[in-house]
């Protein structure tokens, strides 16, 4: 990214007042205005974009001030800026959700990350109003014994928020702000105390009230989203309420019929199996599943019964097993 000496664009120096920048930069327009310059339109539409670039920073008072702050620093500022955006594009890449930041303007890069979406036209005009915080939204991870047990946990959040320094202007005692460079926003590390709905999946949010971006001149905080992301777990698989978990069982299980110990979120319990049950089944424990975000219990788990053959067979197991073999008769199944 190129700095952009707007003064050096529209010629005034950078003492000029305001008319004069106003009158040097209707003079240019006038001259590149692609219509004006049929013989070489290309070029007639790239100056003239570079001149309304510069008179949307020097004509505006508010970003005319915050440019003059850049200064030496720019580069410094810029980085900043750039890793703010990216955290934001993350974001939308995340969860396809408006921050409010603004689209970009069709100007230089260098425009838009200083000045698109900050130091409205009207903003110096007026004496700071009211202004609701942003509403903010992140994503929390939780397991699913989280999810499961619910209740309060404590989780720290990377949050963007307005520059408690500069209150977001990105200027402070007419300098470029020192705590964020100018960009007028920040990187914050939030503690909260999250209550988890029980049974909550993934995708779906939780609201924390008051704890998004921060209020401007006595308005009110906004909301904190929270999207959850569900880690993967080890032992289960789950499918809306429902668990589903894999279960060794021995061939004398299948075969015979048995009772075998199966994990649930709610600890072990006991399940029989009945006599001559095929491999893969699925069996059913009614209830054991996740608890129902809106209430009125809890899923189902199911159990796949995966059998184990044995292996390593001594002389006296394979012998019985020719016998059991040739007891049915020499069939396969
Ligand atoms: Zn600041």
């Amino acid at each position: 990214m190129n700095y952009k000496d707007y003064y050096a664009l529209l010629g005034v120096p950078k003492n000029a007042p305001e008319k004069d920048v106003k009158s040097a930069y209707r003079r240019l327009a006038r001259k590149w205005h692609p219509d004006a310059n049929p013989d070489n339109p290309k070029q007639a539409e790239e100056k003239f974009k570079e001149i309304s670039e510069a008179y949307e920073v020097l004509g505006d008072p508010e970003k005319r001030k915050k440019y003059d702050a850049l200064g030496m620093n720019w580069q410094q500022a810029a980085h900043q800026a750039e890793q703010q955006r990216r955290y934001r594009t993350q974001q939308h890449d995340t969860f396809n959700f408006d921050f409010g930041g603004a689209a970009p303007s069709g100007f230089s890069d260098f425009f838009d990350i200083f000045f698109s979406g900050v130091g409205r036209r009207q903003a110096a005009a007026h004496p700071p109003f009211a202004k609701r915080g942003q509403d903010l939204e992140t994503t929390i991870e939780l397991t699913l014994r989280d999810v499961y047990d619910g209740g309060k946990k404590s989780v720290s959040l990377q949050l963007e928020d307005v520059c408690p320094k500069c209150s977001g202007t990105g200027t402070d005692g007419g300098r470029l702000c020192a705590v964020c460079k100018g960009t007028g926003h920040q990187l914050v590390t939030k503690k909260f105390e999250v209550s988890i709905p029980k049974g909550i999946g993934e995708g779906q949010r939780i609201r924390l009230a008051g704890q998004g971006g921060s209020g401007t001149g006595g308005g009110t905080n906004g909301d904190l989203f929270l999207i959850v992301k569900l880690v993967d777990d080890e032992t289960y698989k789950r499918k809306g309420d429902d668990l589903y978990v894999d279960l060794p069982v021995s061939l004398f299980d299948l075969v015979l019929g048995g009772e075998v110990k199966v994990p649930t979120m709610a600890g072990q319990v006991a399940m029989t199996i009945p006599e001559g049950t095929q491999n893969n089944r699925l069996l059913r424990l009614t209830g054991k599943g996740m608890p129902k975000v809106k209430g009125g219990g809890n899923g189902d788990q199911y159990v796949r019964l995966i059998g184990q053959l044995p292996t390593s067979l001594n002389e006296k197991e394979k012998k019985l097993f020719r016998e059991l073999a040739s007891l049915r008769n020499g069939k396969r199944s």
